[in-house]
């Protein structure tokens, strides 16, 4: 199927699962994650009204924002890092992305903040929360991560805008439940103690209606709208 037929499919299954949580598809911001995919298939999907496109790594989103920029000046996007960051691409993640998913430690977080005050730049971000214990996976632990908030708060060129998590991967997207269920619950826990949550970035391909039935403001959906990855 194309881009086209498969956003008008996605679209439709937001609305149905805000509505199951009592809210509307302007609720939700659908994040296009376009890892791996080509600047023609980003294109065609902005042209199908995709209006955030998500990327995990610095270098290939610099290549392709440079790009978009020089094919269609025309559209107005935001870029969003939803992958781990290493410091060392931190600077380049201030200079490309509007919105950072992937906020995880404290070091970190003060390296954002330091650079995008070089560039003048309020750094919008979310703090990614681990609440599994699988080695590969990253995030503040649930123990650390109010602290983490707190420090974030303080940090006069970081803008904080709310919670990230990925849950296992699980064949019936119904086990991914709880997990989205917790960081909701986490984020309201955060508000009780002051904060501004108000975007829960959660629910990919797989499992998007389910998070958003759990509370999700941000959806971040790649294989579902462009097809199957090839790494090769
Ligand atoms: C790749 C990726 C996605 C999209 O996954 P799909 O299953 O293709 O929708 C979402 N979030 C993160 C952090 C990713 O790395």
């Amino acid at each position: 199927m194309g881009i086209r037929k498969n956003l008008e499919n996605i679209h439709r299954r937001i609305a149905g699962a805000a509505e199951r949580s009592g809210r509307g598809a302007s609720d939700i911001t659908l994040v296009a994650v376009s890892k791996t995919m080509p600047i023609d298939r980003v294109i065609e999907a902005v042209k199908a009204g995709v209006m955030v496109l998500g990327e995990n790594r610095v270098q290939e989103a610099g290549e392709k924002i440079s790009d978009f920029k020089s094919q269609i000046s025309d559209y107005e996007v935001e870029w969003h890092l939803i992958g781990n960051l290493q410091k060392n691409k931190a600077k380049n993640a201030v200079r490309l992305f509007d919105l950072i998913h992937s906020v995880d430690s404290l070091s970190l977080a003060e390296t954002l903040n330091r650079l995008a005050g070089e560039m003048s730049k309020t750094q919008r971000v979310l703090v990614q929360v681990k609440l599994s214990d699988e080695p590969a996976k990253h995030g503040v632990s649930e123990d650390d991560c109010l602290r983490l908030l707190d420090s974030v708060a303080g940090m006069p060129n970081l803008q904080l805008e709310g919670l990230m998590t990925i849950p296992p991967f699980f064949d019936d997207p119904e086990d991914t439940r709880d997990y989205f269920r917790k960081l909701r619950l986490m984020a309201d826990h955060a508000v009780a103690e002051g904060h501004l949550i108000k975007e829960l970035s959660m629910g990919m391909s797989n499992d998007f209606e389910i998070a958003i039935e759990e509370g999700s403001t941000m959806v971040r959906v790649g294989t579902a709208i462009f097809g199957q990855r090839n790494y090769a």
